[in-house]
């Protein structure tokens, strides 16, 4: 998508309220620990770079991604900060990440015998990934560990840090949680031995919000640096006041009165059972409005209406409590007044996660910047 937009639709990513979160956490998080932002998926679809930035600015002092590509993107983008690359890249594509300064994860034997035939000048940064119980990447065992550990033994090779990811870091029973924490300190006390200056970084946002003194040297804040919690039981909890970042909005397009008995959309399956107002707005489940979502309220003024009939490709239709002019603002997420449609709201009524809904918004809706709260 280019930059030019002629749509009436739009997603607000509101860069201060970005900042705000990182400062929160950083309050709560012992002095010195060290943040990664993470801006995988175009930053949970707020935008990378911009986010990057802001994170940057904030204090983050470094970035998490899960492919090559989308470092390659934040360099492109004009940013210089530390880059981790948080899954798996096949080897051949080192030279390209030593080129642009990027850290790589690794925890296979052949992976790293397949690196060190590769020819490249200057030296590889790498993050070795432990699996404590995610069940996902990494070594599992002592003995996979120390292997990996003498496979290393390439100057071109540089392990600067070493990582594990929780599976369970925002549910309300911690045993799981304590379980991966008992995994990675047996197997984080071989790492010191090996290598005592290594950054050390076990926390998602759930984990850096709910245990701040457990975070090591480093926290991964994802979700919450958009302004989400990570599930109802960290929100209900709280421990940071946090702000969301993005809102969706677009226009009134057309505006009609229909008579009594007369049906909407595709399937013909909503049908007026009085005269009413009915609205259209351009969006559909090409910009990721998913059609389940058919019965879902927007705001107009402040008031609650709700998306009637099947939801189109590139538009849906609204049933109106009035009259409105063309051109009238829609809030699909975000706030009108003392009303507010919440990401998470859409994401209880999808059966999913907010950060599903954050990345299906399509590339398609242009993202719009502002800065408020700083
Ligand atoms: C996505 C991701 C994170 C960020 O998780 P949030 O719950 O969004 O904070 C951290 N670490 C890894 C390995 C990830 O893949």
């Amino acid at each position: 998508m280019g930059e030019v937009s002629y749509r009436p639709a739009w997603i607000e990513v509101d860069l201060g309220a970005i900042y705000y979160n990182i400062h929160q956490l950083q309050n709560r998080l012992p002095e010195g620990t060290e943040i990664f932002a993470v801006v995988k998926a175009n930053g949970y679809g707020h935008g990378d770079v911009e986010v990057a930035r802001t994170a940057i600015e904030a204090g983050a002092s470094m970035l998490a991604v899960a492919l090559l590509e989308e470092a390659l993107h934040l360099r492109e983008g004009g940013i210089l900060a530390p880059i981790l690359v948080l899954g798996w890249v096949d080897p051949k594509y080192v030279p390209i990440a030593v080129e642009h300064h990027i850290t790589l994860t690794f925890f296979q034997k052949s992976w790293l015998e397949q690196v060190k035939q590769i020819p490249f000048k200057g030296e590889l940064s790498l993050h070795l990934k432990v699996d404590t119980g995610m069940g996902r990447l990494g070594v599992t065992t002592k003995s996979e560990l120390e292997t990996l550990l003498e496979v290393c033994n390439d100057s071109r090779l540089h392990i600067a840090g070493a990582f594990t990811h929780f599976a369970t870091a925002d549910e309300r029973g911690l045993a799981y949680y304590e379980h991966q924490q008992l995994n990675w300190i047996k197997l984080q006390q071989i790492l010191q031995s090996y290598k005592n200056d290594l950054l050390l970084h076990t926390g998602n946002s759930a984990a850096s919000m709910r245990f701040p003194n457990q975070m090591f040297d480093a926290v991964r804040f994802g979700i919450s640096m958009y302004g989400l919690y990570p599930s109802p039981i960290v929100k209900e909890e709280k421990p940071i006041n946090l702000h969301p970042a993005m809102s969706l909005h677009t226009k009134l397009i057309h505006v009609k009165q229909v008579p009594t008995g007369r049906s909407i959309s595709y399937g013909a399956t909503y049908t007026t059972d009085r005269e009413e107002w009915i609205g259209t707005i351009p969006l559909g489940y090409a910009d990721g409005l998913a059609r389940q979502l058919t019965g879902m309220d927007v705001l107009i003024e402040g008031k609650r209406m709700p998306i009637v009939g099947k939801i189109c490709m590139d538009q849906c239709m609204i049933r109106l409590d009035q009259s409105y002019p063309i051109g009238t603002q829609v809030t699909l997420i975000g706030k009108q007044f003392e009303e507010e449609i919440t990401m998470d709201e859409i994401a209880a009524r999808l059966e999913t996660i907010n950060y599903e809904i954050a990345c299906m918004l399509s590339s398609r809706i242009p993202r719009h910047y502002l800065n408020s709260t700083r």
